[in-house]
């Protein structure tokens, strides 16, 4: 069962497709520092992050037998704010991975005005094979390695690939025994009961879903008559299917780690929660048909929706998509190549960074809760969350019609922007 997971642990990316996701973010980077014309000193300032901690993560095993694992956390930009970005448990985990994720952060936050600079974390470890009680000491003695770096000034964790809102409780409390008081803003994405924000859990995908339901509108394509598919049923692929189908999209394919359903007239998600509740995966759902899960990202559909790892959506695949429209609930779903051929064919691509913000977006309302230690209602976080998600689109249309650009290329040029403007007018130092 993965729908505790922030997103589902499927598949390890497929490294062969790609260069691998830093040196996507990278040449990312690279195009909109050549249209912001920038210099090379500011180039590779954005391009290196500010600070990388690598831990060895060492574990007693249930059976008595101590195993050593690898964790990272990469911050990589401070100028707007403190640090900001999830825990990966992933066995694909790789310092690399990680920077590229940090970087993406950045972007993301500047793009969506949270002040906040980007950062990572990630654990090579396959949560799967490990109890609760290892994944709990495991949390903690990684917790207690990254200390130093991390607190609701310096830089704040929350959920990702393969962690959840346990994970979460277990790390503010293991900083806030450090600190000798309890600190709720340290990490995000805790339980509503320790501090969480209601509406945190949901957050990523009803952004993901405000932001397709926007981007059906501004292609022309009525709700009544648009179909989806859906990679990944974790909680952003699960939630955004939950609120598509609500808003009246037929979400007509579902796929997880272990395979993929297709029906035509669409699928109840009520029932195949159900279904999921009792079996643990989608397959086998008999109000469908199973699918190659390969094919669920070429259907022809309105809406695309990649939600689960990076990399997905690669040269080699690119051609066959049909989707008119490519929301990206995952982080890096699309490599370079697959960019470049979705633009010559016209496929909308809704970048990341923009596409699945709501979850760092609740994540920044929940931090300025927990500081205040005062509660805003689920209704009042839902219309901020919209009301962000819906002005950084419709600002982003504009920058990318004024300059030529597609929604990524313009998407990060203004965050790179922000950025830099922030960091030149703190200026050098010394
Ligand atoms: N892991 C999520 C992301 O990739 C959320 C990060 C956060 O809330 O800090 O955006």
């Amino acid at each position: 069962m993965t729908t505790d997971t922030e997103v589902p642990i499927t598949l390890e990316p497929d490294r062969t497709q790609s260069a691998g996701p830093l040196v996507d973010a990278k040449a990312q980077l690279a195009s909109a520092v050549k249209t912001l014309g920038y210099e090379e000193g500011l180039h590779q300032l954005l391009a290196q992050p500010r600070r990388e901690l690598t831990v060895s993560v060492p574990l007693r095993r249930d059976d008595g037998s101590v195993e050593i694992l690898t964790g990272h956390r990469v911050q990589h930009n401070f100028s707007r704010g403190p640090a900001k970005g999830g825990l990966r448990y992933s066995p694909a985990v790789d310092l690399d991975e990680v920077r590229a994720l940090a970087m993406w952060m950045t972007w993301k936050c500047a793009l969506l005005d949270v002040p906040y600079g980007g950062a990572k974390g990630g654990i090579r470890i396959d949560p799967r094979k490990y109890s609760q009680g290892e994944l709990e000491r495991v949390t903690r003695r990684y917790t207690s390695e990254i200390l130093p770096v991390i607190g609701p000034e310096r830089d704040i964790p929350a959920p990702d690939i393969g962690t959840d809102e346990q994970t979460m409780a277990w790390m503010m409390d293991t900083y806030s025994v450090a600190s000798g008081y309890t600190v709720p803003g340290v990490v995000t994405g805790k339980p509503v009961s320790l501090g969480g924000s209601l509406g945190r859990s949901s957050a990523t995908s009803a952004g993901v879903v405000h932001i397709a339901l926007a981007a059906l509108a501004h292609r022309g394509i009525p709700v009544a008559g648009a179909t989806a598919a859906v990679q990944g049923f974790g909680k952003v692929g699960a939630g955004a299917a939950l609120f598509l189908a609500q808003a009246g999209v037929r979400v007509v394919a579902i796929s997880d780690q272990y395979g993929a359903i297709y029906a035509a007239s669409g699928l109840d998600i009520i029932a195949l929660n159900d279904h999921i509740a009792r079996t643990g995966s989608v397959v086998g759902f008999s109000a469908a048909e199973p699918l190659p899960a390969s094919d669920l990202l070429e259907l022809d559909v309105s809406l695309l929706i990649p939600a689960a790892i990076e990399g997905v959506l690669h040269s080699d695949n690119a051609g066959r998509v049909q989707a008119k429209i490519i929301v990206e609930g995952a982080n890096g779903p699309t490599t370079a190549g697959a960019d470049q051929i979705f633009k010559e064919l016209g496929v909308l691509v809704v970048p990341d960074i923009l596409a699945n913000a709501g979850g760092v977006i609740v994540s920044y309302f929940e931090w300025v809760q927990s500081n205040q230690a005062y509660w805003w209602s689920a209704s009042e976080v839902d219309e901020r969350l919209e009301r962000r998600m819906l002005t950084a689109w419709h600002h982003l249309l504009d920058s990318s019609a004024a300059r030529g650009l597609t929604l990524r290329e313009a998407a990060t040029v203004t965050a790179v922007e922000r950025v830099a403007d922030a960091h030149r007018t703190r200026g050098l130092y010394p």
